[in-house]
């Protein structure tokens, strides 16, 4: 059994390498903009708190992104293995997370932070056309990232493997080199 967290900024291809893993490993994919997005289609409450803030290129608040993942967490799927993407953004959910992990009796293998300039990030995004995919809310997107999320790796450093890959290329030539790490 394998438990993974795919941490990068946004643009740094994490959606697309969570696609080649899970099909690999057959994990479970835990992609809390997904589940974001999913709870905006079907008109939820929290997909429309959710809303304003990702629209803004900012964080949804970590009470709601903390409880929808112990949600998600608990279903069957996650036992045998699972994939967490865009989880955690900021230490606060990091800790969270440890509390879940514990009480679920789920052990972090590994972290896979995924690395790419600023350039190749807005090339990627502007190309992508999603509805929160614009040149301002890219840049917001990234400080956020910067300030919030970079501290992540440090909590992290010292206590679970962090594999740093450099996304920089094709999609398939950087599955190769993480492909080729897991294992
Ligand atoms: P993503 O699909 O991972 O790029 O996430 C899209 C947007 O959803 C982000 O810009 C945030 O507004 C929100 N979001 C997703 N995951 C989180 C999280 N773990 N914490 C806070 N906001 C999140």
């Amino acid at each position: 059994m394998l438990n993974i967290m795919l941490i990068g900024a946004p643009g740094s291809g994490k959606g697309t390498q969570a696609n080649f893993i899970k099909e690999d490993f057959g994990l479970a994919h835990i992609s809390t903009g997904d589940l974001f997005r999913a709870n905006i289609e079907n008109g939820t409450t929290l997909g429309t708190t959710a809303k304003a803030f990702m629209d803004k290129g900012d964080l949804v608040p970590d009470d709601l992104v903390i409880k929808m993942l112990y949600e998600r967490l608990s279903e069957d799927d996650s036992k045998n293995g699972f994939m967490l993407d865009g989880y955690p953004r900021t230490v606060e959910q990091a800790k969270a997370l440890d509390s879940m992990l514990t009480e679920m009796t789920f052990k972090l293998d590994i972290i896979i932070n995924l690395k790419v300039n600023d350039e190749t990030v807005i090339k990627r995004l502007l190309g992508r056309g999603r509805t929160d995919d614009n040149t301002e809310t890219i840049t917001n997107r990234l400080k956020v990232f910067k300030s919030q999320s970079e501290p992540v790796l440090e909590y992290y450093n010292g206590k679970i493997k962090i594999l740093n890959i450099e996304s920089e290329g094709t999609a398939l030539s950087i599955y190769e080199n993480i492909k080729n790490k897991i294992k």
